[in-house]
């Protein structure tokens, strides 16, 4: 075996670093996390070596580490064995890192042994077991880990121990690889896409450049498994130029390794070949013996496939040894397949019969079907080829029988993939619908709280509409009350005489108008005219405020003198008019020798003088007897004011009464009225004489 210089340099780094970076109580995360992960990676092709850095590693950072750093020995010291195929000295690191979880109430530990146990199950060919492992793994590390952990990676000490639990998230990385490489082996190239995709995001969170770029050529296989070729392609190109950046050559090798699945995808054998040969050659000067042994194996299914069985022996030959020595059964099974198969291509019949039904026994001990099927199908091809068609049948047979198996299988798988797909992509949906309803709830709420606030504003505009109206109308209707009021008591006012306070001649013209009458009707009523005698004498006499008193006196005499309802309006200066209704004659005449009493019977008190006054009365009772003839208000007054005037010129004080007129037409009696005295000198009229009190 030839000297590895690679880790005489790791160790002689990591002395110093470890002497520059003794931070008090703890590490510098990453530096020494940094060295464990790299003799864990040259682990894969270098065990032995890789866990006696480790052990030296352990014992240069002292007795005073942190439990962390402890848990992370153990578990690179696991996954160096596990990987190596030892799978008892696997296992008791793993039950170690079970203990500390326990002791330390470090999940992460526990984790960690999950991860180890993966990578046994894996390794053995158990990639159920493998992929039940790797996923409780990945459940306990996410948490700590994007997309569900800190957003960046550049998180400080300080606030990495703040956090719950910090990402440890090459282990994570290390389980969606094993998830991925399960999902792909069993055909789910969705799921298998998921997890790389996962994988890459988790090295390009972290900055780890090793790891994006042969995550993004795993990537790519799922891709062009997918039946997306193109796509593929860019990947490994992009994977290709990333690489090429890189120190580590086993990026390279990853790289061309994928390049050559996805080129064997797209059915390109050229291709396929190349970038196989050339992965070889690289990990060949990289002294990786584990990856040149499996690049070799492919490299023999190659050649055997292209025909070259010579070239695809002596590859077998070259890799088993390896192979074994890393107890890898899955890839020595291959090996012995293909080496089975080369031996029949070179007629070596019965050496490579006795190959193949060993590979077929041991798949089938393993139950491993789709593997079997295939190596039934490759042994028939080459049983065929080399002439024994009756064995070459035989196989085929069996070959049909276990595919239908296969093929059944895979359905189912594929089946359950579509079914979780679908339960997924359904949850989503309903808690897509729910969100939307949530939205819609959140804004029909907010457009009900705006309706209800612009209700609440209508509704007090309208109230204080309602209010203001109110005030307004309550408003008008006092100043209208206000207005009738005062205008009731202008009409009053109008209507009265203000000395007397009788009502004047313009209240007695509206109570005339108002009186309904039938047609061909005329005024009906008594009506009396009252002068008082010599009044300018009492003016002249006694002074004009002397007047006013014996004008209101004689006023308050006349109301006496009628009933309730007659009516006494002062006519004009010293003359009033009573208008008496329903009497008859005598009543009326009754009623003139009662206002002459009034106004002469007693005298009245002037700025203390006593006033003796007398007045003289023209009256009349309508309609005249005997014709009745129908009269107007203005020809009953005029009738009266005649009367009147013969009282004036028989010498006052005393009312002169039209008793009668032989008047039986309207024209008539218009003769009576244009020359009053002489009507009553031909005794057209009768008139009664009632003297005043005193007269003669
Ligand atoms: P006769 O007997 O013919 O009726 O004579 P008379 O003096 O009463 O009649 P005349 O028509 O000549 O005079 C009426 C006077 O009454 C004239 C006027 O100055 C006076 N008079 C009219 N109204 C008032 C008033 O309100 N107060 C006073 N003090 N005098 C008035
Ligand atoms: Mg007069
Ligand atoms: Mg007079």
């Amino acid at each position: 075996m030839r000297a590895w210089p690679a880790f005489a340099l790791i160790l002689a780094l990591g002395a110093t670093s470890l002497a520059a970076q003794a931070v008090p109580g703890g590490y510098a995360a990453g530096t020494l996390d940094d060295r464990i992960d790299l003799l864990v990676r040259q682990g894969y092709d270098h065990p032995a070596e890789a866990l006696a850095s480790l052990k030296q590693l352990r014992e240069a950072s002292g007795e005073s580490m942190v439990p962390a750093v402890a848990r992370n020995f153990v578990l690179a010291e696991g996954i160096v064995q596990a990987q190596a195929g030892r799978a008892n000295e696997a296992g008791t690191l793993a039950e170690q890192l079970l203990v500390l979880s326990r002791e330390q109430q470090d999940p992460l530990a526990a984790a960690g042994s999950n991860l180890v146990r993966a990578i046994v199950a894996e390794t053995a060919g158990q990639l159920d077991v493998a992929a039940a492992l790797a996923q409780s793994a990945a459940t306990a590390y996410q948490p700590g880990c994007p997309p569900h952990g800190p957003a960046a990676p550049a998180a400080s000490d300080a606030m990495q121990a703040a956090s719950q639990q910090p990402c440890d998230y090459r282990s994570l990385w290390r389980a969606l690889q094993v998830l991925e490489r399960r999902a792909m082996s069993v055909g789910q190239t969705s799921a298998a896409r998921e997890h790389a995709q996962a994988a890459f995001d988790l090295a390009d969170w972290a900055g780890d450049a090793f790891r994006k770029v042969y995550s993004l050529s795993s990537l790519a296989v799922a891709t062009a498994r997918a039946g997306q070729s193109d796509v593929a392609a860019r990947s490994i190109a992009q994977a290709r130029r990333m690489a090429a950046g890189l120190a580590d050559p086993m990026a390279m090798v990853r790289v061309k390794l994928n390049e050559a699945r996805v080129a064997d995808l797209r059915s390109d054998p050229e291709a396929t070949l190349r970038a196989t040969e050339e992965a070889h050659a690289i990990a060949q000067r990289a002294d990786a013996r584990r990856m040149a042994a499996l690049l070799m194996s492919n490299l023999s299914d190659i050649y055997a496939k292209r025909g070259r069985p010579a070239d695809a022996l002596r590859a077998a030959d070259a890799a088993l040894p390896v192979v074994q020595e890393f107890n890898d059964q899955r890839m020595e099974r291959a090996l012995i397949n293909n080496a089975g198969l080369a031996k029949i291509g070179l007629h070596r019949i019965a050496e490579g019969k006795q190959d193949l039904v060993r590979v077929l026994h041991l798949w089938q001990q393993s139950g491993q079907v789709a593997d079997e099927a295939q190596t039934l199908r490759e042994f028939g091809d080459a049983l065929a080829e080399a002439g024994d068609t009756r064995g070459a049948l035989e196989l085929y047979h069996r070959e049909r029988t276990l595919s239908a198996e296969v093929m059944q299988r895979s359905q189912n798988l594929v089946l359950k993939e579509m079914q979780t797909r679908y339960d997924a992509e359904a949850k989503q949906r309903s808690i897509d619908l729910v969100r939307r309803d949530n939205e819609v709830k959140t804004a029909s709420l907010a457009n009900r709280d705006l309706m209800q606030r612009i209700w609440v504003l209508l509704a007090t505009i309208m109230a204080l509409s309602v209010a203001l109206a109110v005030l307004l109308v309550r408003r008008v209707r006092r100043t209208n009350r206000q207005l009738e009021a005062s205008h009731a008591r202008l009409r009053v006012a109008s209507e009265r005489d203000p000395l007397t306070d009788l009502a004047n001649r313009r209240y007695f013209h509206s109570v005339m108008a108002a009186e309904p009458k039938a047609v061909g009707e005329g005024f009906s009523g008594a009506l009396l005219l009252v002068d008082i005698d010599h009044f300018k004498h009492i003016n002249d006499g006694h002074g004009h405020a002397s007047g006013d008193v014996v004008l209101v006196e004689i006023a308050r005499r006349l109301n006496s003198a009628v009933r309730g309802n007659d009516l006494v309006v002062r006519w004009g200066g010293e003359e009033f008019l009573i208008l008496a209704s329903k009497l008859t004659t005598e009543q009326t005449d009754q009623l003139a020798a009662r206002v002459l009493a009034s106004v002469g019977s007693a005298p009245i008190m002037a700025n203390n003088e006593a006033l003796w006054v007398t007045a003289s009365v023209g009256y009349a009772c309508f309609p005249l007897p005997p014709y009745a003839v129908p009269v107007t208000w203005e020809q009953a007054v005029n009738l009266a004011d005649m009367a009147l005037y013969t009282a004036k010129n028989q010498g006052r004080n005393r009312a002169i009464g039209l008793v009668s007129a032989s008047a039986s037409d309207a024209q008539s009696l218009r003769a009576i009225e244009s020359d009053f005295d002489r009507a009553w000198h031909e005794g057209r009229v009768t008139l009664r004489n009632t003297p005043g009190p005193g007269a003669s």
